[in-house]
């Protein structure tokens, strides 16, 4: 194999195990902070309560607002609460979306982030920002916007529910499958992609039956860091666009169609994409669509986009939306196989 290619690393600090998170005044001090905005979802706000007494005098509040997508509304009111609480950083505790809002205020004033990540979905080592104005997703890019920190500690994660586990995974698995083949892959990409894998293959089926099990949500919380790793380092392609337009277009819940969209694509690229995806398909069984959706299907993970409420007459606009808006894949989009594949993944059938 010859080598050609360009790595750009994303600096971050990242501190792993259970119990880290004692660390985390530390951390803020480091960052020479002292005035900390705790943000959350309104479901942890308890949770972030109690981290913001854990911070001390470090702790300067709690705005627990944050929601799917970053709509900019929600990031203007936490702008403000920022300014009342005179802060000067952001701790994000939570998935996507709180690191999502964290990620939006650090992108309009450079705060400082430090981010407890509690799901699979690995936004924290991302320098990617997604975000919501007037029903309209858009994607900005750049360093303000990458946490200077991350916690990764699996106590927090004993109690994430068993489904919004599963689909987070899965969701983490997506950023590594896309990985292997990115156009700008790197072997270092490509030896963290299969490790984040082959960590959550393992890890998955065992927290299914324990799920309080520290060791095997530990497993998860390192195959996440290393799948999001990867997203963070190359582009994505079909499976990621096609989520982005289920998500913008037709408001599907993110990580549930990650999950159940995964074997499809997976299952289109694997043709054109053989040879990189070798290592990835002998770890499914060696057929890799057929492989994951077995694998989905095993975990209890919804597999059928029908369930997520998406009516079967969007199809062909969904199958349009995404052949409409050219971007690189290993195979090209061909958009009666992408309606296929569509109607496939919204019956729950086994790709092919
Ligand atoms: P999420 O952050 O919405 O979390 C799902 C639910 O689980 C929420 O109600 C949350 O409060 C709850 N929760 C989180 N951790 C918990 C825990 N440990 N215990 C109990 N409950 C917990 O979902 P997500 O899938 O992590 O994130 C989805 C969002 O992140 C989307 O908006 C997506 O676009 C974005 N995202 C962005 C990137 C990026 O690089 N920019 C990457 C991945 C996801």
């Amino acid at each position: 194999m010859s080598h050609d290619f360009v790595y750009t690393a994303n600096p971050a600090r990242i501190l792993f195990g259970p119990g880290s998170l004692a660390r985390i005044a530390d951390e803020v001090r480091l960052l020479g902070c002292r005035r900390a905005l705790v943000l959350s979802t309104s479901s942890r706000r308890e949770d972030a309560e109690r981290l913001n007494a854990q911070l001390g005098e470090l702790g300067a509040g709690v705005f627990s607002g944050a929601v799917m997508h970053t709509p900019v509304h929600v990031t203007e009111q936490a702008m403000a609460a920022f300014e009342d609480a005179a802060a000067d950083c952001v701790v994000a505790l939570g998935g996507g979306s709180t690191i999502g809002l964290g990620k939006a205020i650090a992108y309009r004033n450079d705060a400082p982030q430090v981010v407890v990540a509690t799901t699979y979905a690995g936004s924290e080592v991302t320098p990617i920002l997604g975000q919501t104005e007037n029903g309209l997703k858009t994607t900005v890019k750049g360093a303000a916007i990458l946490p200077e920190v991350v916690i990764y500690d699996a106590e927090l994660t004993l109690g994430l529910p068993l489904a919004t586990s599963v689909t987070s995974g899965l969701n983490a698995m997506a950023h590594a499958l896309e990985g292997l083949y990115a156009k700008d892959r790197n072997p270092l990409t490509g030896l963290i992609a299969m490790e984040g894998l082959r960590s959550l293959k393992q890890a998955l089926p065992a927290i299914v039956e324990r799920p309080r099990e520290l060791q095997a949500r530990s497993d998860a919380l390192y195959g996440a860091w290393l799948c999001g790793t990867v997203l963070g380092s190359v582009g994505m392609a079909l499976h990621h666009k096609l989520c982005h337009t289920l998500g913008g277009s037709f408001d599907l819940p993110h990580a549930e169609t990650h999950a159940i969209l995964l074997p499809h694509t997976a299952a289109y690229n694997a043709q054109a994409a053989a040879e990189v995806l070798a290592p990835a398909a002998s770890l499914f069984g060696g057929e890799l669509g057929g492989g994951l959706y077995d694998f989905a299907g095993s975990l209890g993970a919804p597999l059928a986009l029908a369930a997520l409420g998406l009516r079967e007459s969007d199809l062909d606009k969904a199958a349009d939306l995404a052949a409409s808006n050219p971007y690189w894949n290993p195979r090209p989009i061909e958009r009666d196989a992408i309606r296929e594949l569509l109607q496939r993944a919204w019956s729950g059938a086994r790709p092919r």
